[in-house]
């Protein structure tokens, strides 16, 4: 069972997958993919015109896009640390310099370091919403005071919503206010789809010709984009999901409580737990049980083993090997 990516474990309920899978024909899989049919979709579920949204190969595909034109080499990056980890690659793999903003020890972010280190060599600015691993997030007047500035430094502003669905706060409103935001969301994550590869980006009309002329044709497969339209006609779905995932993560957190362990877990699919055994033991022995989890190397949380959640069913599985592990450790 993979917990370290921040993938549904449990996937798709099986009634749903049987119906959307029905979409794939061969005739559909003859065709080049017909990417409106989704961009017409998401304009209507989010509530933008069409000339605002552009989908990707993940959202990965959409953050490596805005490198590739808003970066390059002797531009700058602005973003906290830790983070997703591809934004570091990118701007390494970019040329790009790299102005990162460590997080406290008390877990906090201030948004004063981020806002006192954009400057005129900035070119983009990263706020993930709430973050990964940490899963902090800012208020829409932190969010507004940043964009606001970058604005004055000719940067843009990706506002990262890969978790938005546990976290039911979005700033999409701020893409029509502001011409230099970029929001990125996934399917990966709540939706289920990792396996697909399919995410999207709302911005400006500019912005999102910008990105599409710096992308291959059809980077979106046609399979991605049925599972995305069939998870769109179904609003009731995502309640579903939410409240399983939402089940199983209280349901984690009662036995960490009850067990007496530290952990942190704000806003996204997942959970950080601080274990009593030293976190490289705990980590290869669930791993020998047939589960990975996520450690880092960072001094913040090098303590913490980074869990994702779902449902009750495999938070037992994973608690339930978990405590048989650490608990042979001394506290
Ligand atoms: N943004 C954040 C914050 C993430 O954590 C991830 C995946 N872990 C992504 C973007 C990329 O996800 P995907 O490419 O699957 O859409």
């Amino acid at each position: 069972m993979r917990l370290d990516m921040n993938e549904n474990p449990g996937g798709l309920p099986k009634d749903f997958f049987e119906k959307a899978v029905k979409r794939i024909t061969p005739e559909l899989l003859a065709m080049y993919p017909e990417q409106a049919k989704l961009i017409r979709r998401l304009s209507s579920y989010l509530g933008v015109d069409i000339s605002r949204v552009t989908i990707t190969n993940g959202s990965d595909d959409a953050i490596k896009t805005i490198f590739d034109v808003f970066g390059g080499p002797g531009k700058t990056l602005v973003s906290v640390y830790p983070s997703f980890e591809m934004y570091r690659v990118y701007a390494k793999m970019f040329g790009m310099k790299h102005q990162i903003i460590n997080y406290g020890s008390d877990f906090s972010v201030s948004v004063n370091d981020i806002l006192a280190a954009i400057d005129a060599d900035v070119n983009i600015v990263a706020l993930l919403n709430p973050n990964n691993p940490i899963g902090t997030v800012y208020s829409r007047d932190e969010a507004e005071q940043i964009i606001k500035k970058a604005r004055q430094c000719n940067a843009v502003v990706i506002l990262d919503e890969a978790y938005y669905y546990f976290y039911s706060t979005t700033f999409i409103e701020l893409v029509k206010k502001y011409d230099n935001v970029i929001l990125t969301r996934t399917f990966s994550k709540l939706c289920s789809l990792a396996g697909a590869r399919i995410g999207y980006a709302v911005a400006a009309p500019e912005i999102i010709r910008l990105m599409d002329n710096a992308r291959p044709a059809y980077s979106v497969n046609a399979v991605a984009i049925e599972f995305a339209c069939a998870i769109l006609d179904e609003p009731d779905l995502i309640t579903k999901l939410i409240e399983v995932e939402r089940e199983g993560r209280e349901y984690l957190i009662k036995q960490l409580l009850e067990n007496g362990y530290e952990y942190i877990s704000e806003n996204g699919n997942y959970v950080f737990i601080k274990p009593n055994g030293k976190v490289k033991d705990v980590y290869e022995k669930l791993k020998c049980s047939g589960i990975l989890v996520k450690t880092y190397n960072n001094d913040l949380i090098k303590d913490y083993v980074r869990i994702t959640t779902g449902g009750i069913a495999q938070m037992k599985i994973f608690f339930d090997r978990f405590i048989k592990i650490d608990s042979k450790n001394n506290k």
